[in-house]
């Protein structure tokens, strides 16, 4: 079948929930990915920040396909050494004391919210806690991930959800401090909005929200679902401000591919809130997804995917900013390392259809933001590349200043 009867088939069978792009992926090398009728793409998406290390990467792939021949799942009854050795690696790049795998992002904000209920509900015996979220957030799409995704649209349809979960604007503390009342067990942000629109925590703004929390034993939770694994030039992008979260919670890059994520929290939380029997999931932690979690740590390490990030993602910034000088519809650039935005005047789909067509694939955030979340080994002649395409598609709308 080409292209288009493989369209027509999936339009058919699948369930309307994505706006897809008209193309049908095959597979990938690299920095590139290329379609079932073999056309060619470079990626400055990464399966939405999922594919740090690249596509088809041989060491990733023979550890994967050696695990897939020894053992696939076990369930969490039994112990298993991919989940045990990738745990402790977590820990080690996170400086957090404890791990409970999870299959996606979403997952893993579900469990933080429990366990900082739990805890809470040790200390006083109550059932009324509340959390504290962002305005303009993106937490996952289950129910109670849902309930604190800082976006109104896409919550209604969906009420009641879990309940008590008040709205704070991002970045300004005086209104955390407005939502903060004697019931508040969490405040739960990401330290780079990703969906939101890629906007960085102000480093006052995470130092004050993480005193607040000390000073009434709030727990703090990080979801660094999107912004971490090294995309921001830190493991985790916390670790950048000076302060850390009491849980957070980690997916996407985490198995670069394999469908897994966790929450991690310190000794202290761990200690006072889930108990046996409190949470589980049947699939967390078997031994393929783990395998996936300790190889791409590996490869972090070995390929010091962090340090290029840092090397690589300040030439990122100056070309966006370059491009934003010459086009005038072109309001702002922002972000943090390999997680920027190209916030437009106008709305940008017809820029990223144009650019898919001439083998650019940039998604965005939200209706007039492009954002940029390629692969870690991104290079400087990549960037090139892209912006050269992406300048030719904004062109068309909206010409050089110069
Ligand atoms: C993508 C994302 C999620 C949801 O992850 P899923 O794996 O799609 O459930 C949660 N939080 C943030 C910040 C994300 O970017």
């Amino acid at each position: 079948m080409d292209g288009k009867a493989y369209i027509e088939q999936a339009e058919r069978d699948l369930l309307h929930t994505y706006n897809r792009y008209q193309i049908v992926l095959d597979r990938g090398e690299g920095m590139h990915l290329y379609d079932c009728e073999g056309k060619k793409y470079l990626d400055f998406c990464a399966g939405i920040a999922v594919f740090a290390l690249g596509y088809h990467d041989e060491e990733y792939n023979t550890a994967l396909k050696e695990q897939i021949d020894k053992l696939i799942h076990t369930s969490n009854y039994y112990y298993n050494v991919p989940a045990i050795e990738s745990a402790r690696k977590l820990k080690a790049v996170s400086g957090m004391d404890r791990v409970f795998f999870t299959n996606s992002g979403a997952e893993s904000n579900e469990g933080a919210i429990k366990a900082a209920r739990k805890y809470a509900y040790r200390k006083d015996g109550r059932t009324d806690h509340e959390i504290i979220a962002m305005n303009h957030s993106f937490h996952g799409r289950t129910m109670g991930a849902l309930a604190v995704t800082g976006n109104a649209h896409y919550r209604e349809a969906f009420e009641p959800l879990i309940g008590n979960v008040r709205f704070a604007d991002f970045n300004d503390f005086d209104s955390v401090l407005s939502c903060v009342t004697d019931r508040t067990c969490a405040i739960l942000l990401e330290p780079v909005q990703g969906e939101g629109g890629l906007v960085p925590a102000r480093p006052d703004f995470l130092r004050k929200v993480e005193a607040l929390c000390h000073e009434r034993d709030i727990l703090l939770i990080f979801d660094e679902v999107q912004c971490g694994m090294g995309r921001t030039g830190a493991m985790y992008a916390w670790q950048h401000y000076g302060v850390k979260p009491d849980i957070m919670t980690t997916a996407k890059a985490l198995g670069c591919g394999v469908p897994v994520g966790a929450f991690l929290m310190t000794e202290r939380v761990a200690g006072g809130s889930l108990e046996a029997g409190d949470h589980g999931t049947t699939y967390g932690g078997n031994p393929l997804a783990c395998t996936a979690v300790e190889k791409v740590l590996d490869l972090f390490e070995k390929r010091h995917i962090i340090e290029h990030v840092r090397e690589v993602a300040p030439y990122l910034e100056q070309r966006l900013e370059e491009l934003k000088d010459r086009h005038g519809c072109i309001k702002e650039r922002r972000g943090m390392g390999l997680m920027q935005g190209l916030v437009f005047d106008r709305p940008v789909r017809e820029i990223l259809d144009a650019a898919l067509e001439r083998g650019l694939i940039l998604i965005n955030a939200g209706p007039d933001i492009i954002r940029f979340v390629p692969p870690l080994i991104v290079t400087r002649d990549h960037i090139d590349e892209m912006i050269s395409i992406l300048e030719s598609c904004v062109e068309t709308d909206c010409p050089r200043l110069d």
